[in-house]
């Protein structure tokens, strides 16, 4: 019997022994093809011979040193290559363990940025429905995602929650993407001006949400006028890239595709790419240097932070991401992945919408595709398709709508960058068997 305590008790899940590409080989020999890189994790897929060189090249020469104490070359070294393509003023990089880790972090720095300019009433986070930035507590109470948050509810923080930018369900018939764009962003105007301007601190989102709406990318124009809106009252913008940058979606960083600039952006999953565990806070220098200037300490840190073994991979992956040319090929990759979705499922009787940038992708599935009206997420329609899937040897990434009731079930694929075509079909049709043994 096995001491290791599961996500999910009732199943024992297989073991994992090895990985080749796109694959996950378990003791009995199956393999699995990861068309989710796990949860959005391995860009790279598995056995990547130059970023497990990097590892055992930086434990040859130290494993760790407390950042307490010293920084470390890795950590400089990727700290620079961040910056060196990050958009707008995003100056420091404060390297955590993981997502959750980096959107506590930004929380926190927000507070203590307002704080150290003496406008302490500023305490107010706004996030939006559909979003998921953790399970700490900090994290899960910025996020949207009730079937997550439930339990948990008289231990959460109070933050407010706007509708997300929504194409698929929200947008009128008479409006143009664009209008519907300024009209979802104003939501945050109007939860400003409820809450009082002067007690909020931050407005938090994930550019492509990932986890909870299943790769859904902004209309044209959402985040520019997100943008302006924090400008306008000078609140903090915290762009969530713990899914969805790193390349996922064609760019380095996924904001990059709205022309939007954040004041504190969070990345992690694709920064390790699933080699070492590594997740990253990047600032404005002008965060940075109120706080520099002010107390000159970050109330925060964990043990772990700036590892550099965890630095070395990433710095590792980042390069191979862009050295090998990568970006390109996510693109071109995706859209051929879109296509052969829409090919496979555009005509399902319960598949109502398929959507996604780059290698992230999802399709949203309903009941009725004339009303869009979702499956009853009791019935578990997504659980069944990953168990499904998962015996057709597909790793995929459902997950249950449960937000206010109206959201679909969706299936999220996030494969690594170096699937093949041939790779891609399989994926598409193993899906696709899935799919039909459960609808
Ligand atoms: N933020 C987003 C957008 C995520 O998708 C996730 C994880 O799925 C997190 C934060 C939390 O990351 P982690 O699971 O590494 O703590």
């Amino acid at each position: 019997m096995s001491h290791v305590f599961p996500r999910h008790s009732k199943s024992q899940p297989p073991v994992a022994v090895g990985g080749e590409g796109v694959w996950l080989i378990d003791a009995e020999g199956k393999r699995y093809l990861d068309g989710s890189g796990g949860a959005a994790v391995s860009c790279l897929g598995h056995g990547d011979p130059e970023i497990t060189q990097a590892i055992k090249d930086q434990l040859d020469k130290l494993a760790f040193a407390h950042t307490g104490f010293l920084t470390s070359e890795p950590a400089e070294a990727l700290a620079d290559l961040l910056i060196d393509h990050a958009p707008g003023d995003l100056d420091r990089v404060y390297f955590v363990s993981g997502g959750s880790e980096a959107t506590e972090a930004a929380i926190k720095l927000a507070r203590q940025y307002w704080v150290e300019k003496g406008e302490l009433q500023r305490s107010r986070l706004i996030a939006r429905k559909q979003s998921y930035h953790g399970n700490t507590i900090g994290a899960l109470s910025a996020g949207g995602n009730e079937w997550r948050r439930q339990q948990f509810g008289p231990l959460l923080l109070d933050m407010s929650h706007i509708a997300p930018c929504y194409d698929y369900r929200d947008r009128a018939e008479a409006e143009s993407p664009e209008e519907y764009g300024l009209r979802a962003a104003n939501a945050l105007k109007d939860e400003i001006e409820r809450l009082g301007p002067e007690t909020v601190m931050a407005f938090m989102a994930e550019p492509v949400v990932g986890a909870t709406a299943g790769a859904l990318p902004p209309v044209p124009g959402y985040f520019r006028r997100i943008r302006e809106i924090c400008d306008e009252y000078g609140i903090l913008l915290i762009l969530d890239e713990v899914m969805c940058g790193m390349g996922r979606t064609g760019t380095l960083f996924a904001c990059e595709q709205d022309g939007v600039e954040p004041d504190i952006l969070c990345i992690a999953k694709g920064l390790g790419a699933g080699y070492q565990p590594i997740g990253a806070m990047l600032c404005t220098s002008a965060i940075y240097d109120t706080i520099a200037k002010g107390s000159g300490f970050f109330q925060h840190g964990h043990t772990y932070i700036g590892h550099p073994v965890a630095t070395a991979a990433g710095l590792a992956v980042v390069r191979a991401i862009l050295d090998r040319g990568l970006l390109p090929q996510v693109r071109q990759k995706g859209e051929a992945l879109q296509q052969k979705l829409e090919a496979r499922f555009g005509q399902h009787a319960h598949v109502g919408d398929i959507r996604g940038r780059g290698l992230f992708r999802g399709i949203e599935l309903v009941q009725d595709r004339a009303t869009k009206a979702p499956f009853d997420p009791a019935l578990g329609i997504a659980g069944k398709i990953k168990k499904a899937a998962f015996a057709e040897g597909l790793i995929c990434y459902p997950m249950s709508g449960t937000i206010d009731g109206r959201q679909g079930d969706h299936v999220l694929l996030a494969p690594p960058f170096i699937i093949s075509e041939a790779e891609m079909d399989q994926l598409v049709e193993r899906l696709g068997r899935a799919i039909d043994a459960v609808l």
